[in-house]
């Protein structure tokens, strides 16, 4: 029980936080009516709330806390860094010392022949660096027509203003004058709804044809690059066929555009190796990363780039002239020292060799879901995936808008002290910490049988289905 003065204290931050905090990806109205959930604290893979209940995050935050809640030797590294020298700017040729040696560490962890960083804040900023540095790579090298983007139906590349165009998600366009002219999508390789059926060279072979079909229309002297998450995340975590990626890559190079891997929930080791691209022997021109670099400890991301792109930009930069990108908080020092010791703890703490054991057992509890009625389908790649809820499993229809079914599961699951990812459309996304043990897994998949029980009991959702 908590006390008088806690439940208080509590509803008045939910009072303030009415009034004044803006929450991202939200309708604000409905935020007011709603109110805010207030966490307090995260220990390993568990958050408790302001009301003192214990929930299991399947979903490592916002897919990002992949070493788990409550590492006291990330804290130290903040701390020590924060006293030390909290903040360092990079114009000017200053530098730290953890800037300097993350943008080393990242280079030898990262696929062969990426060997430049650039910093940033997070995920959309990576994005949007990579947009402005692929036209300035263009312009620079002499071939100032490229300037067409392709990127993925249903894909996520961040909510800066030209990423959104990028992203391919509805709402991140609505009101906002996206896509621009110049971005492009390609259907998604999404076996489980493709109209080439789920073999698995098909769904290749028709993502490789629609880009070259796309890149032939636009015509290649005018396309930069092809944009694609190696794994779809907030599209419904789409999980292509085996070998999807390294097709496009090929294809990219044929078609003599520059090909982007955004690894921002991909990368470390969210889908078993150290990043998605590893799995197929990969090395992207530019990649993005944030999320599990600092695992959600700091804001952080990284654009890394290849030899080719950064020579084409610097030997291409008139004498004495600036490449005009940058933030005040560019590789911050505080971030950085936080990336290290996350890494650190992938690799010598053993979490990455964690998250590969424990994988087996979230496959086999996402499969071990499609016995349930409201289930269609199970994907996963390592601690990535994904169950898409359908009232028909024969014809795969989906569920009318109008029943609410996500609200109604992720409430379920908040009762029944389970945190997962319900989209918009029905699909249930998961991305549990990398420090999950089998007997979280057991916890996780019992709660969540117990949460679609619930939802299948009430009446307007046993009626809809088949
Ligand atoms: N790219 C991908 C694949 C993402 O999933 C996200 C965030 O979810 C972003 C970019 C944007 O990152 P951020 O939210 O850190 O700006």
């Amino acid at each position: 029980m908590m006390s008088t003065k806690t439940l208080s204290l509590d509803s008045s931050l939910v009072a303030l936080d009415r009034a004044h905090l803006i929450h991202p990806v939200a309708n604000w109205r409905d935020h007011e009516q709603r109110g805010a959930t207030v966490l307090r604290s995260g220990k390993g893979a568990w958050l408790r709330d302001a009301d003192g209940r214990e929930l299991l995050d399947a979903f490592a935050g916002l897919w990002c806390v992949n070493i788990g809640y409550g590492h006291e030797s990330v804290v130290e590294a903040a701390a020590r860094q924060m006293r030390e020298l909290p903040y360092a700017t990079g114009y000017f040729s200053y530098a730290s010392e953890p800037a300097i040696r993350l943008a080393a560490k990242l280079v030898e962890i990262a696929p062969p022949g990426l060997e430049h960083v650039y910093l940033t804040l997070g995920g959309s900023e990576a994005i949007d660096a990579a947009v402005r540095l692929i036209v300035q790579y263009y312009n620079a090298t002499g071939r100032p027509r490229k300037k067409h983007f392709i990127a993925l139906e249903r894909g996520y590349h961040g909510s800066s203003s030209t990423g959104a165009g990028l992203t391919a998600l509805p709402t991140f366009h609505r009101g906002f004058d996206l896509p621009r002219p110049e971005q492009h999508y390609i259907p998604s390789p999404y076996p489980y709804r493709s109209p080439v059926g789920g073999d698995p060279q098909a769904v290749i072979a028709a993502s490789v044809a629609a880009l070259r079909e796309k890149v032939n229309t636009l015509g290649a002297e005018n396309v930069a690059a092809f944009f694609c998450e190696p794994i779809q995340g907030s599209g419904g975590v789409i999980v292509p066929p085996a070998g999807w990626l390294k097709a496009m890559h090929q294809a990219c190079r044929e078609l003599d555009i520059l090909f982007v891997a955004d690894e921002v929930i991909t990368g470390f080791g969210r889908t078993g190796p150290m990043f998605a691209c590893d799995a197929e022997g990969v090395s992207p021109d530019l990649m993005t990363v944030a999320k599990g670099l600092t695992s959600g400890y700091a804001p952080m991301g990284a654009l890394l780039m290849s030899e080719r792109v950064y020579a084409g930009i610097a030997d291409g930069t008139p004498a004495g002239a600036l490449v005009g990108h940058g933030a005040t908080y560019s590789a911050h020092p505080v971030s950085a020292a936080v990336a290290l010791e996350v890494i650190r703890l992938y690799e010598e703490g053993g979490i990455l060799a964690n998250g590969q054991r424990v994988a087996s057992h979230f496959e086999a509890g996402l499969r071990s879901m499609l016995r349930h009625p409201l289930v269609g389908d199970a994907r996963s790649r390592g601690l990535l995936g994904a169950l898409e809820l359908v009232s028909d499993k024969y014809t795969k229809a989906s569920f009318d808008p109008a029943l609410q079914l996500p609200d109604r599961i992720a409430k379920a699951a908040y009762e029944n002290g389970l945190v997962f990812r319900a989209f918009g459309d029905s699909i249930l996304g998961f991305a549990p910490a990398l420090c999950f043990t089998p007997s979280e897994f057991e916890q996780m998949f019992e709660r969540l049988n117990r949460t679609l029980d619930t939802v299948l009991d009430q009446p307007e959702v046993r009626r809809t289905l088949a």
